[in-house]
């Protein structure tokens, strides 16, 4: 695997299925570090068990097996006490090996390069992720290699899914034996076999690879010839040049429909650089307006399936039997898919909700939001180029109806976007009487590729309760509850962290609150002005966020359907009554300040804002009522702006 020594490189993630390059990939890197490249090294198995045993069955018989590694690794210049079966020193450097539920070695000491093995099954523990801790041991290097490697496991729960959709997304191609067309291979797409037309029986024995431009099927030989032909290339999609690219789609139109360029001959040529020398080769991803290599390779990460195995048990015939063998069986797919594809499983996700039976309920309603709505919040979805938001009203026993859908269009790593978005959500929605509407809660997902810029954006709005969330990991089938346990406070603001919730469980409860017949408790309304489409992607993230935003929020008052016309507070006498209760002690000043929702650091900041104009238009010694240190000094002269509303605002 050359990525290693890839100008740029720094972190590798392997998501290929069972066996195939994985096992054979860690032992290469590490013996190529501990010869030419010699530094500390870190690899992390997800138990201790498998640690001994990747050390006896994989390192040793490769150290034993390799002249120049015999000579450097546990040789009398370095043997020391601390040679054992998980720690080999070599001149230059060390390998360490342990067990990713031991977060106290993994802290241990500096290392520049760290693999982990198996990463989907690892556990998080208290300390954190094992793979975040491994990684900050590599801070001091400026060499550093992360190399992350598993098959993958449910889509949206694999972490090495994750790590492989963080990475420039490589997928390897081979040449037909035929016509010389490159092929991402692919089971589903290439391999072909007999069915017997009138009794329906598949005959796997005759499974081929067919190629997808000139039809021809191959041969295993050719098969075995053809992979000697493998070449990666950058498929991630990117935006450059105001242009949404996708490389893979590209290339599909390009082979496809040849245009009339230059190039029209190798469709390859038209999508990607050939960038390669004795140390690195693959072939970079290039915008198709200013030919820039967009996108970086600095993660480079891999997936591949068992069409690109050579040996003859993986061969088409076979998975071809494994696949008629599983097809019937949802635990049987889930492994094929894991296994034999390499690739994430997709649960069925809402087959049974179709759109169009969605779309045909569809309300109208006059104004922006309808009568018994009591709140209103948002959830947002952010892609690399544009931020969705989808507004939804909630009324009693969380009935709820979809004010709006809205994309905000742009590079999400710039501030203009952000600030457009933050537009959107300071927007106004009336009812016909006329009565108001803020959106009382935002969530926005902080996973994928813009964390810190989420981070960034909510952090700055806590006091409007525009919450980062993040999709609690889940393993071995257990789901986390949909929703946590304690609510997030403005005190969190000090050591910011997105609150973390049961994605998937959030998604299961509203896919069953959709198959709801009527409307009641639970049920969801849509306006008819939704187009078809917008109902295809209904369970994506946005409406699983606005729940969540309006689960989040504290259930007393904004929660109350108010019937038009009926107002329900008296400011006057709830500003008296925070007073009162303030100076019996009852409440503190940043209680009555959070309760409305303003962060109580920032209040402070005002206030003594506010205090510094009053004195210089006033002179010294102003204080206004519930000062906190007017508690302290019962005598203190009440000051003019005792009777000033807003300073009584203020001070509530
Ligand atoms: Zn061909
Ligand atoms: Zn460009």
């Amino acid at each position: 695997m050359l990525a290693v020594t890839e100008p740029g490189v720094h972190v590798i993630t392997a998501m290929v299925c069972t066996q195939l390059m994985k096992t054979a990939l860690i032992e290469n890197t590490v013996g190529y570090f501990m010869h030419l490249d010699p530094c500390p090294q870190l690899l992390v198995q997800p138990k201790d068990e498998a640690v001994e045993a990747f050390s006896k069955e994989r390192i040793t018989p490769l150290i034993r097996s390799t002249p120049v590694l015999r000579k450097l690794v546990g040789t009398k210049k370095t043997r020391s006490a601390e040679e054992t079966l998980t720690y080999k020193a070599y001149p230059g450097g060390f390998l360490a090996m342990v067990g990713a539920g031991s977060p106290d070695n993994l802290a241990r000491r500096p290392v520049r390069n760290t693999y982990y093995d198996e990463v989907d099954k690892y556990v998080i523990t208290r300390e954190g992720d094992p793979i975040g801790l491994g990684d900050e041991r590599q801070a001091t290097f400026a060499q550093y290699l992360s190399l992350r490697a598993c098959s993958p496991t449910i889509s949206g729960e694999s972490r090495i899914e994750m790590s492989y959709l963080e990475g420039d997304q490589r997928q390897a191609s081979v040449e037909c034996p035929h016509c010389g067309h490159r092929n991402f291979l692919e089971f589903f797409r290439h391999v072909q076999w007999d069915t017997d037309a009138d009794s329906g029986i598949h005959n796997p024995k005759s499974a081929r690879i067919y190629c997808e431009a000139c039809g021809a099927g191959w041969s295993e030989g050719e098969r075995l010839r053809a992979l000697q032909t493998t070449r990666w290339h950058q498929t991630r999609p990117f935006l450059c040049c105001g242009k949404h690219q996708d490389p893979m789609a590209a290339y599909e139109e390009e082979w496809r429909n040849p245009n009339s360029s230059p190039n029209a001959a190798d469709p390859v040529a038209m999508i990607w650089d050939w960038w390669a020398s004795d140390r690195h080769a693959v072939y970079r991803a290039r915008c198709c307006d200013c030919g820039r290599w967009a996108v970086d390779n600095e993660h480079a990460s891999f997936t591949a399936s068992k069409l690109f195995s050579p040996w003859p048990k993986d061969a088409p015939p076979k998975i071809a039997a494994k696949w008629l063998a599983a097809k019937d069986d949802p635990d049987l797919r889930v492994v094929f898919d894991n296994t034999q594809l390499g690739k994430p499983h997709k649960r069925q996700a809402g087959k049974d909700l179709k759109a169009e039976a969605l779309a045909s309920r569809a309300e109208h309603w006059a104004a922006d939001v309808p009568d018994g709505v009591g709140v209103v919040t948002a959830g947002l979805d952010t892609q690399d180029d544009r931020v969705e938001i989808e507004f939804v009203g909630w009324g009693t026993n969380e009935e709820s109806w979809t004010l709006g859908y809205v994309v905000v269009p742009g590079d999400t790593s710039t501030e203009e976007v952000w600030t457009e978005v933050d537009k959107q959500l300071l927007r106004i929605f009336r009812r016909a009487d006329g009565r108001e509407f803020t959106v009382e809660a935002a969530c926005i997902d902080s996973g994928g590729h813009r964390t810190q810029e989420v981070y960034r954006f909510s952090k700055a709005r806590l006091g409007r309760k525009v919450w980062a969330i993040k999709g609690a990991k889940e393993q071995g089938g257990q789901r986390a509850p949909v929703w946590p346990t304690v609510k997030p406070s403005n005190r969190a603001r000090a050591q910011f962290r997105p609150v973390m919730i049961g994605t998937n469980a959030a998604k299961d409860t509203i896919r069953a609150r959709l198959a709801l017949p009527e409307p009641g408790p639970g049920f969801c309304h849509f306006h008819a002005k939704r187009e078809l489409g917008w109902y295809e992607q209904l369970l994506s993230e946005r409406l699983t966020e606005a729940a969540i935003a309006a689960q989040l929020l504290p259930a007393t008052p904004g929660w109350r359907h108010t019937p038009p016309g009926f107002i329900s507070v008296d400011p006057d006498k709830d500003a008296k009554a925070d007073l009162a209760n303030l100076r019996m002690g009852k409440v503190t000043l940043s209680e009555l300040v959070e309760e409305r929702g303003y962060d109580y650091v920032e209040h402070l900041a005002r206030y003594a804002e506010d205090l510094a104009a009053a004195e210089e238009a006033l002179g010294p010694g102003v204080m206004f009522d519930g000062d906190p240190r007017k508690q302290l000094k019962p005598s203190a002269p009440e000051s003019a702006a005792d009777n000033d509303p807003d300073a009584a605002a203020n001070a509530a």
